[in-house]
């Protein structure tokens, strides 16, 4: 059966960017749909290396959220970059820290922050199937909810927030950005991580190498690689061994001989 419900805005996606535009656009005093097709609120996306840049804090600040990442355990600091000329470290207010929260934790706090919201329902279980349009302007969405049930909901405004392979963007017929990816990408988590160069968060970019090391939550280290794919050979038999070979090639690498010092 179709129900029909009306809202200000229509959110496909209860991410980073959906649960967003969710809670300002209900600060505002809309009525917003905000439409996730899991079913858990503490659903969180796996592939993200989760190193917030500086220029996100104003608005983190706004949402309510930066002093609550911290609450959760976030790891706050200056970045450092270190090119074929050494290390690169801002001062003063050039770049402002980085913040950095696994995303099983980020996400719950963002999706409970939305739910919180006045005049916010967080929608979950519930996928966006179709577009409703009258003419070329798009008058809401249709969604199938966790009880199979088949949903119209019409809104003044909808937002694609649904990520990567975007279903609304691919019903709007949106045009497609790709690049070619020369690289491969493979990270793990270490405890008892000692940085040797400069900064907080750490981003070596080598000729062709690019690696980078995020403190996170619980005393946590994401050490990342992105080597061009013809080092992927190499990596396949031992993928942590892969990563520490890499590591141990770079300039003022990170010690991992302390205790802990190994992958999660
Ligand atoms: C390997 C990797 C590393 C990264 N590292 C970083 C980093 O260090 N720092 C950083 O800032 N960014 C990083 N990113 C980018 C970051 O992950 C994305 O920019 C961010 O997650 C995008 O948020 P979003 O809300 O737009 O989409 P997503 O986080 O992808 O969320 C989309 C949401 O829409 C929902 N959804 C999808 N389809 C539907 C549907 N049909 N109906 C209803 N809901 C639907 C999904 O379940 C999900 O909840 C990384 C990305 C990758 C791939």
């Amino acid at each position: 059966m179709d129900e029909t419900r009306g809202y200000d805005v229509a959110i496909a996606g209860a991410s980073i960017a959906g649960c967003t535009a969710a809670i300002l656009f209900g600060r505002a005093g809309l009525r917003v749909a905000l439409a996730e097709k899991h079913r858990s609120a503490s659903t969180a996306k796996a592939l993200c290396g989760h190193s917030i840049l500086g220029g996100t804090g104003p608005t983190l600040r706004r949402l309510g959220l930066w002093d609550r990442m911290v609450e959760a355990g976030a790891a706050v600091g200056t970045p450092a970059v270190r090119g074929a000329a050494g290390w690169m470290v801002a001062t003063g207010n050039d770049l402002p820290p980085t913040i950095s929260l696994r995303r099983s934790r980020l996400d719950p706090l963002l999706r409970a922050t939305a739910a919180a919201t006045p005049g916010v329902d967080l929608l979950l279980g519930t996928a966006v199937t179709g577009l409703l349009a009258d003419g070329p302007r798009v008058t809401g969405l249709r969604v199938r909810a966790a009880d199979a049930a088949e949903r119209v909901l019409t809104a003044r405004l909808v937002v694609g927030a649904d990520g990567h392979r975007s279903t609304v963007a691919r019903l709007a017929r949106a045009t497609e950005d790709v690049a070619p990816n020369g690289r491969f990408l493979y990270w793990a988590y270490y405890r008892g991580v000692v940085p040797r160069g400069p900064g907080h968060a750490q981003i070596w970019q080598l000729d062709e190498d690019v690696v980078v090391s995020t403190p996170t939550d619980d005393g946590l280290t994401l050490l990342g690689a992105f080597p061009t794919k013809d080092h992927l050979p190499a990596f396949r038999p031992d993928l942590a061994g892969g990563l520490e070979a890499f590591l141990r090639r770079l300039p003022d690498g990170p010690d991992l001989s302390g205790p802990g010092g190994s992958p999660r």
